[in-house]
């Protein structure tokens, strides 16, 4: 990326934007003078409200620790950087240090919302988890990055967009809760898109006509047909690689794609309402982050948006929470084909698990933060040299008693394995060390592990 894209690392305290950039966004006036903002301060103050300037740790305003796992998926790992502390010359943690800072700084600052809480919760976050690991993930209770495959991508602290997303799963999950499935599914990757173009753009001091709405610009290594993950303005323009595919993303609800990978394709979908953000914001006018980002913000953290909401019911919250911009918010639903209609929501489609021919091991690999679909399938009578060890591990693995124990997670994968006729669909979280192995013998011999 040119220089342009590259951000500025804080070289003041935790949750203080460089003067500089403070002068260059135009602080001070409309933004911090929002009549909501400061009377909510001020009545914090008067009040002495939970959280904030009670004193002890948790008056430590944007407080973060960077850990590192060396490369293990031991989480958190070992404490490396803290808010305060100066660079530590490792890039990856010094990534995403800046990161969490301009996205802490953008809910706190912006929105008066002090962490992912609201109540000053210390974010926790780790780099160099997993070897060849090309994901990015909250997890309920820590942000996760990896470092990439080292054939398309790069470290996931590259894009400081992704940290404010995966930042912004945390704000949602602690607000309307959005359930990670089918169209609740695509508005949570949806609005974590929003909030991590609204913190790059903040960044960058764009207004929302002069942005390019690229998330994940900066994570693809050289060579990769790509100008960036997915494309706010312009869903399904992303990429189209010989590695990666097409950019499935639809840009109209007519165009919606219905499929049991990725939770109900949650990183396909949102293209749709990624779409009505990005017109909405340009329609509303000024910075994406105080205008359409304000509006977005009121509605998910309002009430009306629930955990089943759908597009339209979505879409409703953000017309009553836009004021004078009701209209212009409409409009840009309707362009993507959603008509607001107050309260709708809809049962989350499950997923069948796939067939397949006995003698064989199937895995199938979708979502991710990339949201990309790998699969691949090993015949165990064939001569295929992984298939003594893949069948010895099949003799050994109970699929019933491997069946998921946890609801669908922001940003992991979800496997679906066929063992020999055994079907199980599993998220990452609640892989045994016996599927996992199942997973890296069928899945990485082919190629990168990517996704
Ligand atoms: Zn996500």
């Amino acid at each position: 990326m040119t220089l342009a894209r590259q951000h500025p690392q804080p070289t003041v305290r935790c949750g203080i934007v460089p003067p500089y950039l403070l002068q260059q966004l135009g602080y001070g006036d409309t933004l911090l003078l929002d009549d909501r903002i400061r009377s909510r301060r001020a009545d914090r103050r008067r009040g002495g409200g939970a959280g904030d300037g009670d004193g002890g740790a948790a008056a430590v305003r944007g407080a973060w620790t960077v850990h590192d796992t060396g490369g293990s998926t031991d989480l958190p790992g070992r404490a490396v950087r803290s808010a305060g502390e100066p660079a530590s010359g490792d890039a990856a943690v010094d990534e995403a240090a800046a990161g969490i800072t301009g996205a802490l700084a953008l809910f706190r600052e912006v929105y008066d919302r002090d962490s992912y809480d609201g109540r000053g919760a210390p974010v926790s976050l780790t780099v160099h988890c997993g070897r060849d690991y090309a994901n990015a993930f909250w997890d309920g209770t820590q942000l996760v990055f990896g470092d990439g495959d080292g054939e398309v991508f790069a470290r996931f602290t590259k894009a400081a967009d992704v940290l404010a997303h995966e930042l912004a799963h945390a704000v949602t999950e602690r607000t309307a809760g959005l359930v990670y499935q089918g169209q609740s599914g695509a508005l949570n990757e949806s609005v974590s898109d929003v909030f991590a173009a609204c913190s790059e753009q903040r960044l960058l001091g764009q207004q929302a006509a002069a942005a390019d709405w690229l998330i994940g610009a900066e994570l693809f290594l050289p060579g990769v047909q790509a100008r960036a993950l997915r494309d706010m303005a312009a869903p399904g323009t992303a990429y189209d690689d010989p590695r990666l595919g097409k950019d499935p993303q639809p840009a109209h609800l007519d165009d919606y794609v219905d499929t049991t990978d990725d939770n109900g394709g949650v990183h396909i979908n949102s293209g749709i309402p990624n779409r009505a953000f990005q017109l909405a914001a340009v329609a509303v006018g000024g910075s994406s982050w105080a205008g359409a980002g304000r509006i977005w913000y009121d509605a998910l953290t309002g009430g009306d948006v629930r955990p089943d909401s759908d597009f339209a019911g979505f879409a409703a919250a953000t017309v009553a929470a836009a004021g004078s911009s009701a209209a212009a918010v409409e409009e840009a639903w309707r362009q993507v084909g959603v008509r607001p209609v107050a309260g709708s929501a809809a049962p989350a489609t499950g997923g069948a698990a796939p067939g397949g021919p006995l003698r064989t091991v199937r895995v199938r690999r979708s979502g991710g933060f990339v949201g990309r679909t790998v699969e691949a399938e090993v015949d165990l009578g064939g001569g295929d040299e992984r298939a003594a060890a893949l069948a010895g591990l099949v003799d050994r693995i109970d699929a019933r008693a491997a069946r998921p124990a946890s609801s669908p997670m922001p940003d992991h994968f979800t496997y679906e394995f066929d063992l020999d006729g055994q079907q199980v669909r599993v998220p990452e979280q609640d892989l045994t060390d016996d599927l996992r192995a199942v997973a890296d013998l069928v899945l990485r011999p082919d190629g990168p592990a990517d996704a």
